[in-house]
C-alpha cells in the first residue's frame, strides 16, 4: 500500500448525479428530457470535408437525433499533421487541469440535456444515462487532480494521441480517454464510435469552450477506415483504444514497427472484451444473487464489456436459482428509453441485433434450453433483443463474446471448482469476475486463482467507479493501465511520475 502524500489528493468528490427519488430534481430532469426530444444535434468537425449522414435513435428509427459529417481518411491525416505543430504541450499543467475541471462543471450543470442526447443516440435507459454523465465528470476531475498532484518537470507530453472510443460509453469513455491525454499535454485526435458521434461532438464543444484550443483537440468522426488512417499517420505518439480484441491486435501490429519522432516505442492503451464469469456456491444468499446477476448481465442490455456472460451455479442450488432468475427476468421492462421506468433499452444496431439473434438460434440448434421474455410490440421500431438465458454444459460452449442481453448458465459440482476456474481462466480473457459465497475460505481460494482485472465479491460486476475501482483487464481483455486509477496518466507522458495516490 502506498499512502497518498498529505494534501495532494484532497478536495475531489465524485459527481452526485441526480436523485430520482427527489421530486424537485425529477421535475427538472423530466423538463430537460422533454426539451431534448425534438432537438437536432450536430457533429461537424471544423476544417474538414466529408459525407454528411443522419444519426438515428436505436430505440426508434423514426427519430433522427442529428447529423454527422464523416471525415475522409485523407483529411484525417491532415488533422494529425495539424495536431503535431500545436503548442498545447507548453500550457502549464495547472491550466490544463483547470480546463478539465471547468468542462466537468459545465457537464454537471447540463446533465439533463446531455442525458437526453445519450438516451436518444445510444438507447441508454435514464438510470444508465445519469451514470454516463456522472462518469464523464468523474474522469475529467480525477485526471485533472492526478495531473496536478503528480506531474513535475520530468513529465513531458508524448505528442499527438489518437483516441478511439466505443459506442457503449459514448460520453464517459470518450471523455476519459481525451481528458487523460490532454491533461498530460498531448494533442488529441478523438475518433468517436461511428454509432455515437453526437454526444462526443458535444463533449468536444464543452472542452473547447473551457479553453482547450481547437488544434489541441480535434473531433474526427468516421468509420474504421478513418481510425486506421489516424493510427497510420507518422506523427502519432500514442493510441488509446476501447473496442474489440481483434481491432486492438491490428493496431498493435501497426504500431510495433514504428518509433515516435523522439525515438520512443508508440504505446497502445487498449481496453477490449471479456467472457466474464460469476461463480455462485450453495452458501450464497439467493435473493442477492438474483439481483446482482440481473444487473450484471442485463443492465445496459448487456452492452458493457464488464457484463456477466456466464453464470456458474453450484449444482445443488442451480434449479432454484434459475427459477428465481426467470421470474426476475419477466419483471424487467424492456422498451423505449424515453420512458423513465424502462430498465432495458435497445441494442445498438441492426447488425448487433442480427448477430445476437444468430447466436441464440445456434444455441437452440445445439439443444440448449433457452428462456426469453416477451417484449412489447413497439420494440419493432428499433433494434431490441429480448433478455435471454441460455443453459449450457460447459464454459467451452461459449464461443465468442456475445455483446448483448444474453446470459449463459452452467452448473458445477463443488469438487469441480478447480476445473471450473481453469476453464474460466482458459478463455484467455480476464476483465471482470464475480463471486457469491458466504465462506471466507472460498473467497480466498477463488479470488486468488481467477485471473481478472476487476474482481467483485457478493455484489454485481458492473459500474466500476472512477478513482475508487480502477477498471481494466488482463490477458485478451486489455493492456492496462486501468482507467480511473493512479497509473493511467503515467503511460501518456515521457516518464511515469513516482508519486502515486488514490
Ligand atoms: N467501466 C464499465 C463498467 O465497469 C465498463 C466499460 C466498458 O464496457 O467498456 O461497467
Amino acid at each position: 500500500e502506498i499512502a497518498a502524500p498529505a494534501g495532494l489528493y484532497t478536495g475531489r468528490r465524485n459527481s452526485a448525479g441526480i436523485d430520482l427519488a427527489d421530486e424537485t430534481a425529477l421535475t427538472a430532469l423530466t423538463a430537460a428530457l422533454q426539451a431534448s426530444v425534438t432537438r437536432e444535434w450536430f457533429a461537424m468537425p471544423a476544417n474538414a470535408q466529408g459525407k454528411v449522414r443522419d444519426v438515428l435513435n436505436p430505440a426508434d428509427h423514426r427519430d433522427v437525433v442529428g447529423k454527422v459529417m464523416e471525415v475522409a481518411p485523407e483529411a484525417a491525416a491532415v488533422m494529425v499533421a495539424r495536431a503535431a505543430i500545436s503548442r498545447w504541450g507548453g500550457t502549464p499543467v495547472a491550466d490544463r487541469a483547470a480546463m478539465l475541471d471547468a468542462a466537468a462543471d459545465v457537464m454537471q450543470a447540463r446533465i439533463g440535456e446531455l442525458m437526453g442526447l445519450v438516451i436518444r443516440e445510444a438507447g441508454k435507459s435514464a438510470a444508465n444515462a445519469i451514470a454516463e454523465v456522472r462518469e464523464a465528470i468523474d474522469f475529467l476531475r480525477y485526471y485533472a487532480q492526478q495531473a496536478r498532484a503528480t506531474f513535475g518537470v520530468e513529465q513531458q507530453a508524448l505528442g499527438p494521441v489518437v483516441c478511439i472510443s466505443p459506442w457503449n460509453f459514448p460520453l464517459a469513455i470518450f471523455a476519459g480517454q481525451v481528458a487523460a491525454a490532454l491533461v498530460a499535454g498531448n494533442t488529441v485526435l478523438a475518433k468517436p464510435a461511428e454509432e455515437t458521434p453526437l454526444i462526443a461532438a458535444e463533449a468536444v464543444r464543452i472542452l473547447h469552450e473551457a479553453g482547450v484550443p481547437a488544434d489541441a483537440l480535434q473531433l474526427v468522426p468516421g468509420d474504421g477506415k478513418v481510425g486506421a488512417a489516424l493510427v497510420a499517420a507518422p506523427q502519432v505518439a500514442a493510441v488509446m483504444f476501447t473496442g474489440s480484441t481483434e481491432v486492438a491486435r491490428l493496431i498493435q501490429k501497426q504500431l510495433s514497427s514504428r518509433t515516435s519522432a523522439d525515438g520512443h516505442a508508440i504505446p497502445l492503451i487498449a481496453e477490449t472484451g471479456g467472457q466474464n464469469a460469476m461463480i455462485v456456491d450453495s452458501s450464497a444468499l439467493a435473493e442477492q444473487v438474483v439481483a446482482d446477476v440481473i444487473a450484471s448481465a442485463f443492465d445496459s442490455a448487456g452492452q458493457r464489456c464488464s457484463a456477466l456472460r456466464v453464470l456458474c451455479l453450484q449444482e445443488d442450488v442451480a434449479d432454484r436459482t434459475v427459477k428465481m432468475l426467470k421470474g426476475a427476468l419477466a419483471e424487467l421492462s424492456v422498451g423505449n428509453t424515453q420512458t423513465l421506468a424502462t430498465d432495458i433499452g435497445p441494442v445498438i444496431t441492426a447488425e448487433a441485433q442480427g448477430n445476437i439473434a444468430a447466436h441464440i438460434e445456434t444455441m437452440k440448434a445445439r439443444g440448449c434450453t433457452v428462456e426469453q421474455v416477451a417484449i412489447p410490440a413497439d420494440c419493432a421500431l428499433g433494434t431490441f433483443v429480448a433478455p435471454t438465458i441460455v443453459e449450457i454444459d460447459s464454459i467451452a460452449q461459449l464461443g465468442r463474446e456475445v455483446f448483448g442481453p444474453v446470459l449463459h448458465v452452467v452448473r458445477f459440482r463443488r469438487d469441480d471448482l478447480p476445473g471450473l476456474i481453469d476453464a474460466i481462466n482458459g478463455t484467455g480473457y480476464g476483465l471482470t469476475f464475480g463471486l457469491h459465497t458466504r465462506l471466507d475460505a472460498t473467497v480466498e481460494r477463488v479470488t486468488s486463482a481467477v485471473k481478472a482485472g476487476n474482481l467483485y465479491v457478493n455484489r454485481n460486476t458492473i459500474g466500476a467507479v472512477v478513482g475508487v475501482q480502477p477498471f481494466g483487464g488482463r490477458g485478451l481483455s486489455g493492456t492496462g493501465p486501468k482507467a480511473g486509477g493512479p497509473l493511467y496518466l503515467g503511460r501518456l507522458v515521457t516518464k511515469a511520475p513516482e508519486v502515486l495516490g488514490p
